[in-house]
């Protein structure tokens, strides 16, 4: 046979190619083998009938917290990942320089998803909350040495900016997570937002002169203390220069750092995320966050198209994580992580971290994913009945 698996009569939406027909996807050792009109269903020893579903590359979340057993809010990293149409996941800062090994031995070595993470600054991690008080719960040479010894799994430093180890330290803990990150060769992805601390209202606008093209900025459309509108709810300039210079921003959902009016605001103010993710957490699942599809879903009740959202779940978050040649993409040759989805038409409502709905038209749902060309069933799904979300 020449193929493993042809998947047949979906709508191939692949938007770093600029792809977005009905084409059949051939399978072979892991790998893209091929993607055209006509590809025989018996060429392949098994075939996948993917007609009324759209098929896109693999998704990839690149805000999750997975550490399952090992910090309170860690989600199944498959759960999250490949039963959630996801074949890519990466950690955001649930283990730091102390609790590392553990991270890469039970969940990077068990997981059916590929698996990628930022380590935190603070030392623990998020197994301890607040993560941390002050500079002796932060450790900045450990925290290279262990990046240096997972280089390419680890892809970044995590620093969330607030906590007592901010009103403890200043701005100097924000330069801690810049000096292990620039010293290991790898992004700073900075939590902005939050309500359950005292954030200095000042610290965003303080922070972001720090960063530097391909840093991230996670919670773009926070609402809380720390956000990035300013008093007349207009978009802080330093946020403005952070675009320029090429600092990624990503909306990561969660549950208490995305609202619906901010987004309004902002992209009003031509302010749009380059990718999408959850920042799901075992708690946030059974909340607001649900997945990365019904994240999707709450950017399309938002007005971006299905096109712009798969592009911003795929390609472009393949780019963040230096993948891009490899992943986000179905061009022939790649890794074979393909999410076959349901795009279902109704009035459905969507729900933001304060509790805001808003009503969509579309809610996309997994129907199967196949990771290296190994294809995994998906979940039931976060509601009681099921993956769709709430009719309006
Ligand atoms: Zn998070």
């Amino acid at each position: 046979m020449p193929y493993d698996i042809v998947i047949t009569g979906g709508q191939v939406i692949d938007p770093g190619r600029g792809v977005d027909a009905p084409l059949d996807v051939a399978i072979k050792d892991g790998k893209i083998a091929k993607v055209a009109a006509g590809i025989d269903a018996s060429q392949g020893e098994r075939s996948i009938d993917a007609s009324g579903h759209i098929v896109t590359p693999g998704l990839i979340d690149i805000h999750a917290h997975i550490f399952e057993h090992g910090v309170g809010n860690g989600l199944d990293p498959d759960l999250a990942g490949v039963r959630s149409g996801v074949t890519t996941i990466v950690d955001a800062g649930s283990a730091g320089s102390a609790n590392y090994d553990g991270f890469h031995q039970y969940i990077v070595g068990t997981a059916k998803t590929r698996v990628l993470a930022n380590i935190h600054i603070a030392q623990m991690g998020l197994a301890v909350n607040p993560e941390a008080r002050d500079a002796n719960d932060v450790n900045i040479d450990e925290t290279i040495a262990v990046a240096n010894r997972y280089r390419g799994e680890i892809i970044g430093v995590k620093i969330r900016a607030c906590g007592p180890a901010l009103d403890t330290m200043g701005i100097d803990y924000i330069h801690a997570a810049i000096k292990a990150a620039r010293e290991s060769g790898v992004r700073v992805m900075v939590h902005i937002g939050d309500p359950q601390w005292n954030v200095d209202p000042t610290i965003t606008a303080r922070l972001l002169p720090l960063l530097q093209a391909d840093d991230l900025i996670t919670h773009l459309y926070t609402g809380a203390p720390g956000k990035v509108l300013d008093g007349n709810r207009n978009v802080l300039p330093e946020l403005l220069d952070a675009r320029a210079r090429g600092v990624g921003f990503d909306p990561a959902h969660g549950r208490f750092n995305m609202s619906f009016e901010v987004a309004k605001r902002m992209m009003e103010q031509g302010i749009l995320p380059d990718s999408i993710s959850t920042d799901i957490t075992k708690q946030g699942r059974l909340s607001v966050v649900k997945s990365m599809t019904h994240v999707m879903s709450k950017f399309l009740a938002l007005g971006f198209s299905l096109r712009d959202v798969i592009k911003m779940s795929t390609y472009v978050p393949a780019g963040f994580i230096g993948m891009q040649e490899d992943l986000g993409t179905l061009a022939e040759g790649t890794a074979a992580d393909v999410a076959i989805l349901s795009v279902e038409q109704g009035k459905w409502t969507y729900d933001d971290a304060l509790g805001v709905s808003l009503v969509g038209e579309v809610a996309l749902q997994p129907v199967l994913t196949f990771k290296d060309g190994e294809q995994h069933p998906v979940d039931y799904g976060p509601f009681p009945w099921g993956w769709l979300p709430n009719r309006a």
